[in-house]
């Protein structure tokens, strides 16, 4: 279906001022609200209809480029969005109509920035935190050798379109609109390769792998991304080169979980340890410290070793480690060992309210609950 004139959606004239295109969507979005008409589906057709309209009208560009071109001019779907090599993409829907627009007219160049890559890297905790230096094979489009990037087999020279007589452009009518298209024989170029270069095929650029050498400095975490400027994808009719974004992720580590600056880890203890109190040894990345635990430590007490944790990218002091304490009861237990235990229970049972105060309170709240 043919789309409506945009003027004639909001009923009204080509030169409309702001505020009349901005009363005649506000009366059209009261009238045709969704909310306001629940069995007639044609409303909501109509409210989306009066809604483009005004997108479009109301934006001072979008409606330069509709007065100019039409739907052509604005299409919505010609948004550039989608593909993998974004930039060029955006440059191929957009060029064409704002090029001229706003370039003041002459040939266009098809000049494109090369895409930019991405590589992802796993690194490990270690290497996050004291920074590293790595190599990376990434495969990469450079401009061709044989031809120079000109596309053309060496000692021969590319001719002029016949198409466009060398402009890169055509000039189509639609409707009342006459809309200026990218040349459909020589893709915007104005030049044709009748004897494509042997290496490139006439693309003026080739697959090729390279090796780079990547600085991760120290303090990086997930997702931050490393820029080496220049070495993305080559660009098309020598545009610059598109740059690659090395993306750190962190290796799960046995031990530690990060957090920011700081560092968490779980340290089981004795079950004595946690009762009488005394000095045990925790690792941390950089080797291991000494801590001490108070006595009557329980599970879930959290102690924290200021300056153990990791010194951040954008920061000046290293974070902290957290150290989770978990109280471990001991299994395999030999005859003699249970023997103390039950003695221990039997007398710890004489006062138990006094010794295991949480499950006092916790019996307490039991009762007040059931009376
Ligand atoms: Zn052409
Ligand atoms: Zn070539």
């Amino acid at each position: 279906m043919a789309k409506r004139d945009y003027y004639e959606v909001l009923g009204l004239n080509r030169d409309a001022s702001e505020e009349d295109i901005k009363k005649a969507y506000r009366k059209l979005a009261m009238k045709y609200h969704p909310d306001r008409n629940p069995d007639n589906p044609k409303a909501e057709e109509s409210f989306k209809e009066a809604k483009e309209a005004y997108e479009i009208l109301s934006d001072g560009q979008k409606r330069a480029a509709y007065d100019q071109f039409g739907h052509a001019g604005v299409d919505p779907s010609a948004g550039g969005g989608g593909g993998g090599a974004g930039f060029a993409d955006f440059g191929e829907a957009f060029g064409d109509i704002f090029g001229d627009l706003f370039g003041g007219g002459g040939r266009r160049s098809n000049v494109y920035r090369g895409a930019d890559l991405r590589y992802n890297m796993e690194i490990s905790l270690e290497d996050a935190a004291r920074g590293t230096e790595t190599k990376i094979r990434i495969p990469v489009m450079t401009g061709c050798e044989t031809c120079h990037g000109s596309g053309a087999r060496p000692g021969t020279n590319p001719v002029t379109c016949s198409t466009c007589g060398g402009h890169g452009q055509v000039r189509m009518q639609q409707g009342f609109f006459s809309v200026q298209q990218t040349c459909p024989k020589c893709h915007g170029s104005g030049r044709m390769i009748t004897d494509p270069c042997p290496t490139c095929h006439g693309g003026g650029r080739v697959k090729q792998h390279k090796t780079l050498s990547v600085k991760i400095p120290a303090g990086v975490d997930n997702g931050d991304r490393i820029r080496l400027q220049g070495e993305g994808e080559a660009g098309v009719n020598g545009g610059p080169t598109g740059d690659l974004y090395v993306v750190v992720q962190l290796k799960q580590h046995a031990i530690f979980q990060r957090e920011g600056a700081n560092l968490h880890c779980e340290m089981p203890i004795s079950f004595a340890t946690a009762a009488l109190g005394g000095e045990i040894e925790i690792p941390t990345l950089d080797g291991h410290a000494k801590m001490r635990i108070p006595e009557e430590t329980q599970t879930g007490a959290v102690f924290r070793l200021r300056g153990k944790g990791i010194k951040p990218l954008r920061g000046h002091s290293p974070g902290d480690l957290m150290v989770h304490v978990v109280v471990e009861t001991p299994v395999k237990l030999t005859e003699r060992q249970r023997e103390l235990l039950q003695e221990f229970a039997d007398i710890s049972e004489q006062d138990s309210g006094k010794h295991h105060p949480r499950s006092k309170g916790w019996l307490d709240k039991v009762r007040d609950f059931f009376e």
